[in-house]
């Protein structure tokens, strides 16, 4: 086993161990401050030399990239296996989901299987009910539940406990431990496309900005709403014992993720927006892939559960 993979000693439950001052020190440059930091920078940005054409396709494919990587590849490939892959596209939806810049396959899966566990309750790495009910201890919930955690938390998810599949994974390992380099290629890749593409500097510099910087801050903010905003605000079709909700501006945001309600009630199924009029990219990516041969043993809902577990029967399928 790649000793990168192995957790510090643990000093709380066997669930968790102790994250060290250096570490928690990343998460805070990497984790909060950048992604609160560069979304300011952009609007001056904005205003003083504009985003041309090239930059938002450089973007927006960034953009497209990270997401689904996240949603498709971390959440619901590796940390769900709502569906199984060939090698080499799962190798990609890895490569894919670190270009979101959220940490190591291993450390993303940890925390929200324990998540899934203890959802809304004690126990769970991100509840925006922490601190109760009521307007301002709700608001400062859900900047905990947002980003706040990243840094507040000193006890993280252990990987040997919450992971030992992905961790028996030789190419996980190996992703794990080249993950700074993947992290770097999130931001030298649009880069040197926006260089090529304009043959210049100004080209690579403005890709940086926009395509690198700005893009993986708004890759944060719209991931992290689905712990925030759709575990708070939103409609709950599905009787879980969380808080779980739908937000269609977030299930659009996230390609699919935002219909979270669902989710919480069966996280192993490939598809999250399972009601009529509820459009979920990810799950019509992995039909796709499907179709295509490339994916197998995919976890597709089943009618009459869904019909079964909804509480509001008036719409009782798609
Ligand atoms: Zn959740
Ligand atoms: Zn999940």
């Amino acid at each position: 086993m790649n000793s990168s993979s192995i957790p510090q000693p643990d000093s709380g439950t066997a669930e968790t161990v102790t994250a060290t001052t250096g570490r928690r020190t990343v998460y805070l440059i990497v984790l909060v401050v950048l992604p609160v930091l560069l979304p300011a920078l952009a609007v001056p940005a904005a205003w003083g030399w504009g985003i041309g054409p090239r930059d938002v396709v450089i973007a927006v494919v960034m953009y497209l990239i990270s997401i689904f990587g996240i949603a498709i590849g971390y959440h619901r490939l590796f940390t769900h296996r709502a569906f199984r892959c060939h090698r080499p596209l799962r190798v990609a939806l890895m490569l894919a989901g670190g270009m979101a810049v959220e940490g190591p396959v291993t450390l993303w899966a940890a925390e929200h299987r324990r998540h899934h566990k203890y959802a809304d309750r004690d126990g769970d790495p991100h509840s925006p009910w922490r601190y109760g009910d009521d307007g301002l201890a709700l608001l400062r919930g859900m900047a905990h539940a947002h980003i706040g955690w990243f840094y507040t938390a000193r006890q993280r998810s252990s990987r040997r406990h919450w992971v030992p599949d992905l961790l028996a994974d030789p190419d996980v390992r190996r992703f794990d431990a080249a993950y700074p380099a993947v992290a770097a290629l999130s931001f030298a890749l649009p880069t040197a496309v926006g260089g090529l593409w304009s043959m210049s500097w100004a080209g690579a510099w403005t890709a940086f900005f926009w395509g690198g910087l700005v893009r993986y801050a708004v890759v944060h903010h719209v991931t992290w709403s689905v712990n925030s905003i759709a575990h708070t605000f939103g409609d709950r079709p599905f009787r879980t014992r969380d808080r779980s909700s739908n937000v269609r501006w977030v299930a659009m945001l996230t390609l699919g993720e935002g219909w979270h309600n669902w989710h919480h009630m069966e996280p192993a199924c490939a598809r999250h927006g399972v009601l009529r009029g509820q459009f979920d990219p990810s799950a019509r990516l992995i039909r796709w892939f499907e179709l295509a041969g490339w994916a197998f043993g995919v976890r597709w809902p089943d009618p009459a559960r869904l019909a079964a577990r909804r509480i509001d029967q008036r719409d009782p399928h798609p």
